[in-house]
């Protein structure tokens, strides 16, 4: 995977404090980002007009940056901000139902330190975690366009070579397949035909020294009709966590750090379900 090992530079080990500044910088630009006319029309025209029950708000009305720990280990790839849950509040995840639902199973799986998320100032502190999304603006109807994803795309690719994180969590098919472009896109698979997205589903990319897990998006619709529970997410999150504290970082069996001196062998591993 040529990108991302060029990008290495052993920085978890030896410069992570970078990682703070690094990602700060970036947040910055995608703030600033106008790249998509069609979700930048719609992000601010929601911020305008607003929801009945947050009249009194001012709503961010911006792309929303990443949000968690430098340091983290593990990557969420979300799919995009709710247009009155994160393009209200500014933060990933933050103000919506999807929120109530990931936060509180990122709390019983020690991955934050409370529970609940209302806006940028209740506290939330995450823990070796980190939350980024395949699109940074709200689409209508929570559906971005395969260009608009094409667009926010270099974001995640950037805080992947900032993080180099041991695992990431897809929630949902969009942020699964919005992944596998990139390793695609640095050659370090063929093509994501193969790489099938299910609730559960885990795959092993020891050349890019991480592992694909990935679940259900918990948005309303999979959360009310019961297509998705907490125990189903916390069985996920507790095979995460199990990965990241027991086993060695893929590929490199090597202290996490040293592996950018390396060159390894590409090979594949995929499990699927029910684990
Ligand atoms: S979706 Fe991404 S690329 Fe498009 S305007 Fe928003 S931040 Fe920019």
């Amino acid at each position: 995977m040529p990108a991302l090992r060029a990008a290495k530079s052993c920085r978890r080990e030896l410069h992570m404090p970078e990682n703070s500044e690094l990602l700060r910088v970036l947040n910055d630009e995608i703030v600033a980002c106008r790249k998509c006319p069609r979700l930048v029309e719609y992000r601010e025209h929601v911020a305008l007009e607003k929801r009945l029950a947050y009249r009194d708000w001012t709503y961010w009305g911006k792309p929303v940056p990443g949000f968690g720990d430098p340091r983290a280990q593990l990557l969420i790839v979300g799919l995009a901000p709710g247009a009155h849950g994160s393009n209200r509040t500014g933060r990933m995840f933050t103000g919506d139902r999807s929120g109530v639902f990931l936060y509180q199973a990122l709390y019983d799986a020690g991955f934050a330190n409370q529970p609940s998320a209302l806006n940028c100032d209740d506290g939330l502190r995450l823990k070796n975690v980190y939350i980024a999304a395949a699109a940074r603006c709200a689409p209508p109807d929570n559906k971005p366009l395969p260009s608009e994803l094409l667009n926010c795309r270099g974001y995640l690719e950037r805080e992947i070579d900032i993080l180099r994180p041991k695992a990431v969590l897809a929630l949902g098919k969009i942020g699964w397949d919005v992944f596998l472009g990139i390793l695609k896109h640095r050659g370090a698979i063929p093509a994501r035909v193969g790489y099938r997205f299910a609730h559960g589903a885990e795959v092993d990319f020891p050349e890019a020294g991480l592992r694909l897990f990935g679940v259900y998006h918990p948005s309303q619709q999979n959360t009310q009709t019961g297509l998705l529970t907490p125990a189903m997410y916390a069985k996920v999150l507790r095979r995460v966590r199990r990965f990241l504290e027991l086993e060695p970082r893929l590929n490199t069996g090597l202290p996490e750090g040293t592996e950018c001196t390396e060159k390894r062998k590409n090979t594949l591993t995929q499990r699927r379900g029910g684990h």
